[in-house]
């Protein structure tokens, strides 16, 4: 079976071609011939009657003998394409002019003959004498007789021997002329259409290679297609431009998809990290508590008991950070959109983390610009963000500093911004810092702090239709700024 669309196309031209020609050839061969015959049974329509008048073959009521053989005799000789017979009321054939032996058949059917003599649609066929197969179109004359019987002179016309010539011109030059005009216009045509289906199908075969291509190439490189005109765009070029759109999006979702591969195989160490090292150190004072408690004086065992409970207790923090990582990840935390006051929950935070502030000796405080309108969010997850932000800002601000929550408003929305005097953040870890386990430098990651926390915000705000942003310079101090809908 041919493979390519062209050979198809090829294969199916060729075939319709030849039926097209085929078709052709039988056709105006029938149609000629129909045509031939109704013409030449028209012009001779008279023909019988005009020889029984012109050549008095019935006198008085009588059949005139003589003059009826010497019409045989010469048409015989003169014009040999009709041939003569004289028949009975039954179709009996009574006399005729050939030869002895040539005429076959006795009789002919009547049918035909009636249907002439009604004047019905030519061409008509009646049997022909000399076979017992062939039918032939004829001339007929009816001849009453004075006894009452009848008599019909039955002319046959493209007698045997008109066949015969008209047999030599049909293997003539003219003939064969039409013919070869026929092949040539087909010929042509089956080259045009070829050179037709080439064009067509070269596009598709351009787009097929880009295809192949791309998925030999794992589906990484796209080449794409390229349209011809803008103008003339067909279904070919909209097959490309969807080709196009189609592999652009398939190479984003893999990328994607490789990425988040290698994200969640960077998490689950994180994870196993984070959680083995404090469940080892918790074992580890555990065990010794176990082996040597009565050794320790009551001291030292409250001591061994604090650490074991620090650890437990960052192990629980930082599961339940995972575990609401994931669920914001999951998108399985609902939004619980509300109205409320932002200045009001801001100072309910600040209250949570006003003695570690004082104990630190960092003055922790709120600016709001008023009147400030109620924003549309959900408060519990907003209070996360809060917390997270400020418990970060405590943690890199030294004694002395200074942290602030400004609350400011435009017409749409209130912006949040949460700035300290802290240590800042290098430049280079600004992009970082918001991704899940990262922390900036090594002390932390011994710290209870696993690194969600700005995830875990960016994540809820995100959730918002915001983002934050942070601006930091490292001594100075850093600023976290993110907004949310005013509610109307
Ligand atoms: P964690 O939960 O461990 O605090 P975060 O995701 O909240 O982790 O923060 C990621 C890193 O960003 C932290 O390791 C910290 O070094 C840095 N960072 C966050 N907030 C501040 C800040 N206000 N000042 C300086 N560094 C900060």
């Amino acid at each position: 079976m041919p493979k390519t669309l062209f050979t198809k196309l090829a294969l199916s031209l060729t075939v319709l071609l030849l039926g097209i020609g085929l078709l052709y050839s039988i056709l105006s061969t029938y149609l000629t011939h129909h045509y031939q015959q109704e013409f030449l049974q028209h012009l001779n329509r008279h023909l019988a009657s005009n020889l029984v008048t012109e050549r008095e073959l019935v006198h008085e009521g009588v059949l005139n003998q003589e003059a009826l053989k010497k019409t045989f005799m010469h048409y015989m000789m003169v014009n040999p394409s009709i041939e003569i017979y004289l028949l009975d009321a039954d179709g009996n054939i009574l006399s005729f002019s050939a030869e002895p032996g040539k005429v076959k058949r006795k009789k002919v059917d009547m049918k035909p003959i009636m249907d002439f003599t009604e004047g019905k649609a030519f061409p008509l066929l009646g049997d022909d004498p000399r076979s017992f197969e062939r039918n032939k179109i004829f001339s007929v004359a009816p001849i009453s007789l004075s006894d009452g019987s009848m008599r019909y002179l039955y002319v046959v016309l493209r007698g045997e021997e008109y066949e015969r010539v008209e047999r030599l011109f049909q293997e003539s030059f003219l003939l064969q002329l039409s013919g070869a005009a026929v092949f040539v216009s087909l010929l042509i045509g089956f080259i045009v259409g070829l050179l037709l289906f080439m064009v067509l199908t070269r596009r598709l075969q351009t787009l097929t290679q880009l295809m192949q291509q791309f998925s030999q190439s794992e589906f990484t490189q796209h080449n794409p297609y390229q349209q011809k005109s803008n103008k003339s765009s067909d279904e070919i070029d909209t097959l490309g431009y969807h080709y196009n759109s189609m592999a652009e999006r398939i190479r984003e979702q893999l990328k994607a998809l490789k990425k988040q591969d290698e994200l969640r195989r960077e998490l689950v160490a994180n994870v196993s990290h984070d959680l083995r090292t404090p469940l080892a150190a918790l074992q580890g004072y555990i065990e010794t508590l176990q082996l040597k408690a009565e050794g320790f004086d009551t001291a030292t065992r409250a001591e061994y008991l604090d650490i074991a409970l620090k650890h437990s207790q960052r192990l629980t923090r930082l599961v339940e950070e995972l575990f609401e990582l994931a669920k914001l990840e999951a998108k399985e935390t609902q939004l619980h959109c509300e109205p409320f006051s932002l200045a009001e929950l801001v100072q309910d935070v600040i209250q949570k983390f006003k003695l570690t502030a004082e104990s630190g000796n960092i003055k922790l405080e709120m600016k709001a610009q008023k009147p400030l309108p109620f924003v549309n969010a959900d408060i519990g997850l907003i209070e996360r963000v809060l917390e997270n932000l400020i418990a970060n800002a405590l943690r890199h601000t030294p004694a002395e500093g200074e942290i602030t929550v400004m609350l400011k408003t435009n017409d749409t929305k209130v912006e949040i911004e949460v700035q300290d005097s802290g240590s800042g953040i290098a430049e280079s870890e600004l992009q970082n810092i918001f991704d899940r386990f990262y922390r900036v430098n090594n002390m932390e990651r011994s710290s209870h702090h696993a690194g969600l926390g700005l995830s875990i915000a960016q994540r809820i705000v995100t959730m918002h239709g915001s983002k934050i942003r942070v601006t930091s310079k490292p001594g100075e101090g850093s600023r976290f700024i993110f907004d949310l809908p005013i509610y109307r």
